[in-house]
C-alpha cells in the first residue's frame, strides 16, 4: 500500500466521513454517500436554453421556452430541486452552513459541459440589506468555488437594486412583474462571456432581468449555472418520470 494510502486510511479511521445528508458514515470520498448521491434526481434530459426538464417525447424542442423569451442564452441546472437536494440548499442559506458550497459546487460542474465558452463567473447577486442579513451571498461563495475549480474569474459587475423580505422569493407574477431596473450593472462588459451564477433556478425571471442587465452594458452571452431547477408546476418533471419508469 502506497504510504498516501496509508495515511487516507488511516485519517478515515481516526475521522471518518460523514455524508452531509445523511450524516452517515460515507462509503465515497465525495460529499454525500452513494446512498444519497443516488437519491438526487437528474435534470435529465433537459432544454438547454431554459433548463426545464423535457421528457424525451418532447423530442427536444421545449414548449416552455421560445428564442428570445429569455435574455440569458442557455441554461444548465443539472439536478431537480427536490427532497435530499432542497434540504441541503436551505442548511446552506438559512442555517449558515456555508461549508457546504464546496459539495454544492461539486453538484453544480456536474452540469457545466462548455466551461471553455465563458470568460468569467458573474455571482447573482443581492441586496446589500439582505446579505448583511444573512451575513454572505451564497452565490458569491458559489461562485468562487466554481471559479476556484475553473481556474476562471469572477466579476462582481452586479448589484442587485430592489430589497425582498427574508424568504420570500418571487413566483408567477409577482417574478414576472421584476423591473428592468431590478439590478443594475456599472462596468463595461463589451463583448465579455459570463456565466451568471445562482442557486436555484424558479421561473428564470430573475435570472432573465440579470441576464438583460449584463447585455444592456455589452456582454456578449450569458449563460446560466445553478445547481437545480425547481420543477414548473403541472408540467412533468424527471422525479415523476423515474417514478412511472419504476411502477413499470
Ligand atoms: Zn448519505
Ligand atoms: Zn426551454
Amino acid at each position: 500500500m502506497h504510504l498516501q494510502s496509508h495515511a487516507k486510511w488511516f485519517l478515515n479511521t481516526l475521522l471518518p466521513t460523514l455524508c452531509k445528508l445523511c450524516q452517515q458514515h460515507s462509503d465515497t470520498d465525495h460529499a454525500l454517500c452513494s446512498f444519497c448521491k443516488d437519491s438526487l434526481v437528474r435534470q435529465s434530459p433537459a432544454c438547454p436554453r431554459c433548463g426545464e426538464y423535457l421528457p424525451p417525447s418532447v423530442n427536444q424542442v421545449c414548449p416552455y421556452c421560445t428564442p428570445g423569451f429569455f435574455d440569458f442564452d442557455t441554461c444548465h441546472a443539472p439536478w431537480e430541486y427536490s427532497d435530499g437536494l432542497r434540504y441541503l440548499v436551505h442548511r446552506w442559506k438559512f442555517v449558515k452552513t456555508t461549508h457546504l458550497t464546496s459539495a454544492l459546487a461539486d453538484l453544480l460542474l456536474e452540469g457545466c459541459v462548455t466551461t471553455s465558452d465563458v470568460d468569467a463567473l458573474v455571482p447573482m447577486p443581492l441586496h446589500w440589506r439582505r446579505t448583511w442579513q444573512r451575513g454572505y451571498n451564497q452565490c458569491t461563495l458559489l461562485a468562487t468555488h466554481v471559479a476556484q475549480r475553473l481556474n476562471l474569474p469572477v466579476k462582481h459587475v452586479l448589484a442587485c437594486k430592489v430589497y425582498q423580505a427574508p424568504q420570500h422569493k418571487a413566483h408567477g407574477r409577482q417574478a414576472r412583474q421584476l423591473s428592468v431596473k431590478h439590478f443594475d450593472c456599472q462596468h463595461n462588459l463589451k463583448g465579455l462571456r459570463l456565466a451568471l451564477i445562482d442557486d436555484v433556478i424558479t421561473t428564470g425571471q430573475t435570472a432573465h432581468r440579470a441576464a438583460q442587465c449584463l447585455k444592456q452594458a455589452g456582454a456578449d452571452y450569458v449563460s446560466v449555472w445553478c445547481i437545480a431547477k425547481t420543477p414548473k408546476p403541472g408540467a412533468p418533471c424527471a422525479s415523476t418520470a423515474l417514478d412511472s419508469y419504476s411502477l413499470q
